[in-house]
C-alpha cells in the first residue's frame, strides 16, 4: 500500500459479536494511526454498493462469512495466494483505485500452527476436518511445509475431492474422522462444530499421544475439543491465535508494518 487507509471495515452477515474491531482498534491506537476499524453487518443486496463506496473512500478491511468468495470475485486484482485459495479475507484500495484482495488466513494458520508445534517437521501428517474456505487456507499453508501429507475428511465427499485437486501435496480423502487421525501428528478442525454448542468434532480418546490439536473455532471459555485434548495432556490451541495472526498480517498489508501483538492479545483478554 502506498497510502494509509483511514477507514477500515469488517464485512460479514450476520456478524454477531466480532473480536476483530477490539484488537484492531487497540493496535491502531498503540501505533498512533488515525484510522478506525468498524464491523459492518451488510446484507448481500447492499454489498455491491458498499464495495463501490469503499473503493471511493480508499478504504481497506477484512471479510468474513459468508462473503470471502463473493469479495474474491468482486476484487479488481488478487494476490497469488488469494487466487490460489479462492477467497479474500483482507482487501485494500490501491493508488490507482483498484480493489485488491488478499488472504491472510493462510499466514494466520501457519503462525498459529508454528506456535503450537514449532517449525513443522518434514513429512508432518495432518488430519484436516472440513473442506470449506478455512480448509482451503489451511491447505495453502500446509502446501509450503516440506513433505507434508494431509488426511482430509469432509461429510460432503465431493467438496473434499474438489479441494484436494487444487493443491499439490499428497492428500488422501478418507471416510471418517477416525481414519483421518491415522498417523496424524497434527489435527485441524476447519468445520464450525463446537462454535455454538459444547459439541466436539472428535472424540479426544481417538487422538494419539503425539497428536497436537488446532481448532480453528474459538468461543468464550474455550472449545470442548481443546479442553478435552488438554485434559489428555496433548498440545492444543483454539482459533483465537489464528484470528489474531490473520489480523496482524492484514494490518501489515494495510500499513507496511506489523502491529504490537501483545496489545492485540491484551485487548481481547477480558473477552475470551
Ligand atoms: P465453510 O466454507 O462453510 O465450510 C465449512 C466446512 O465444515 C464444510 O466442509 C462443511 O461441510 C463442514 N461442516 C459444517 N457443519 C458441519 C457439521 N455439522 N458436521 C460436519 N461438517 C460440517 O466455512 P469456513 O469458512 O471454512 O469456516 C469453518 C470454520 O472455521 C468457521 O466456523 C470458523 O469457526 C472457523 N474459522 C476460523 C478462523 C480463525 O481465524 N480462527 C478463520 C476462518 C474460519 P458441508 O460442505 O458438508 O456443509
Amino acid at each position: 500500500m502506498t497510502q494509509w487507509p483511514e477507514r477500515l471495515v469488517l464485512l460479514g452477515h450476520p456478524l454477531g459479536h466480532s473480536l476483530s474491531p477490539v484488537f484492531q482498534n487497540a493496535a491502531l491506537r498503540a501505533a498512533g494511526i488515525q484510522a478506525t476499524y468498524m464491523a459492518v453487518d451488510v446484507p448481500r443486496s447492499a454489498l455491491d454498493d458498499l464495495l463501490a463506496e469503499l473503493r471511493r473512500d480508499r478504504a481497506a478491511g477484512n471479510v468474513t462469512i459468508p462473503y470471502k468468495e463473493v469479495v474474491h470475485d468482486a476484487c479488481d486484482r488478487l494476490t497469488a495466494v488469494a487466487r490460489h485459495v479462492g477467497a479474500v479475507n483482507t482487501f485494500w484500495t490501491a493508488i490507482d483505485g483498484a480493489l485488491v484482495g488478499d488472504n491472510t488466513d493462510v499466514d494466520g494458520f501457519a503462525a498459529a500452527a508454528e506456535r503450537l508445534i514449532g517449525p513443522p517437521p518434514e513429512g508432518t501428517v495432518v488430519a484436516l476436518l472440513g473442506a470449506g474456505g478455512a480448509a482451503a487456507a489451511v491447505m495453502a499453508a500446509i502446501e509450503r511445509w516440506h513433505g507434508a501429507r494431509v488426511r482430509l475428511y469432509s461429510r460432503t465427499r465431493d467438496r473434499a475431492d474438489a479441494l484436494a485437486r487444487r493443491f499439490s501435496m499428497n492428500t488422501v480423502i478418507v471416510d471418517s474422522v477416525a481414519d483421518a487421525l491415522r498417523g496424524a501428528t497434527l489435527m485441524v478442525n476447519a468445520t464450525p462444530i463446537g462454535l455454538r454448542s459444547g459439541e466436539s468434532p472428535v472424540d479426544a480418546r481417538l487422538l494419539a499421544e503425539d497428536c497436537a490439536v488446532l481448532d480453528l473455532v474459538y468461543r468464550h471459555g474455550g472449545t470442548t475439543l481443546v479442553q478435552s485434548a488438554k485434559q489428555r495432556g496433548l498440545r492444543a490451541d483454539d482459533g483465537l491465535t489464528m484470528l489474531i495472526e490473520q489480523g496482524a498480517h492484514a494490518f501489515e498489508r494495510w500499513f507496511g508494518m506489523f502491529p504490537d501483538r501483545d496489545v492485540m492479545w491484551n485487548a481481547v483478554a477480558s473477552r475470551v
